[in-house]
C-alpha cells in the first residue's frame, strides 16, 4: 500500500499572502490546492442569491446541507453547477461572509467537505482554522502574518487588479473588521496553533515566502510550542 502523502495546513489573516503562497507551494509539490475561504464565499453567494435571512442560523445550516460546492484544479468555484469564481470575490459579498462563517452547523458541513477532499493527503489547505480544527495533525502547520500596513497594501492591490475601485482607508476598515470577526468568533477563531511555524511575510517577496514554507516542509524546525 502506498504511503499517505502529507497535508500542509496554512492559516493567517487576510493579506498575509496565504492564497498566493499556498497555490505556489501546491504547484511546486504537485499537490492539490484547497482554498477553504472560497467555500465560505460560495455559500455566502448562494445565501445572497436566495435572499436568505443571514441572521437565521437554522436556515443557513439547511442551505449548507443542500448546496453542492465544487472547487476544480484550475481554481474555479461552482455552486450547484454554476460558476461563481468571479462573483465570490466581490467586496460587498466579502463583508457578508462573516454571517455564514460564524454558524457552527455551517462550519461542520464545510469542515466535513474539507476533510473529505484532504483525506488522501498531498494537499495544501489554507484558511483560518485549518491548523487548529480541520487538520490539527497536519505534517506542516504554518501561520502566515504581516503588518497591518502591508496587508492593507496587498489587499488594495488585489482589489484593483480584480477591477474593483477601493480607497485605502476603506480597505483598512474592511481588514480590521474581518480581523476582529475572524479572531473574535466563538467557533473556530483564527489562532496560532500549537506547533505552528509563524512566518512574518511583511518584508518578503512571494518567492521567499514559498521557499520558506518549502524549507519547513523538508526540514521541520522552530515551532510555536
Ligand atoms: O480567505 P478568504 O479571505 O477568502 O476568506 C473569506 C472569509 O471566510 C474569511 O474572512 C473568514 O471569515 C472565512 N473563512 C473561515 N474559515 C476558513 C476560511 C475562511 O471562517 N477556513
Amino acid at each position: 500500500m502506498s504511503q499517505r502523502e502529507p497535508i500542509i495546513a496554512i492559516d493567517g489573516p487576510a493579506g498575509s499572502g496565504k492564497s498566493t503562497a499556498s497555490r505556489l507551494v501546491a504547484e511546486k509539490l504537485d499537490y492539490l490546492y484547497l482554498d477553504t475561504g472560497a467555500m465560505y464565499r460560495a455559500l455566502t453567494w448562494k445565501a445572497i442569491r436566495e435572499n436568505s435571512d443571514l441572521t437565521n442560523e437554522k436556515n443557513l445550516v439547511e442551505l449548507a446541507k443542500k448546496t453542492t460546492i465544487k472547487l476544480t484544479k484550475d481554481r474555479k468555484v461552482f455552486v450547484d453547477g454554476t460558476d461563481v469564481t468571479v462573483p465570490i470575490r466581490d467586496p460587498e459579498l466579502t463583508k457578508r461572509v462573516y454571517y455564514i462563517a460564524r454558524v457552527p452547523g455551517v462550519r461542520e458541513c464545510m469542515v466535513a467537505l474539507q476533510r473529505e477532499i484532504g483525506k488522501a493527503g498531498g494537499v495544501v489547505v489554507e484558511g483560518r482554522d485549518i491548523t487548529t480544527v480541520v487538520f490539527p495533525d497536519a505534517k506542516t502547520k504554518i501561520y502566515l502574518d504581516a503588518s497591518v500596513a502591508e496587508r492593507v497594501g496587498r489587499r488594495h492591490k488585489e482589489l484593483k487588479d480584480r477591477g474593483y475601485s477601493a480607497e485605502v482607508d476603506e480597505v483598512e476598515k474592511e481588514l480590521h473588521s474581518r480581523d476582529e470577526e475572524d479572531r473574535g468568533r466563538k467557533i473556530a477563531p483564527l489562532r496560532i496553533a500549537k506547533n505552528a511555524v509563524v512566518i512574518d511575510t511583511t518584508h518578503m517577496d512571494i518567492d521567499r515566502v514559498v521557499e520558506t514554507i518549502l524549507d519547513h516542509v523538508k526540514h521541520p524546525k522552530a515551532r510555536n510550542e
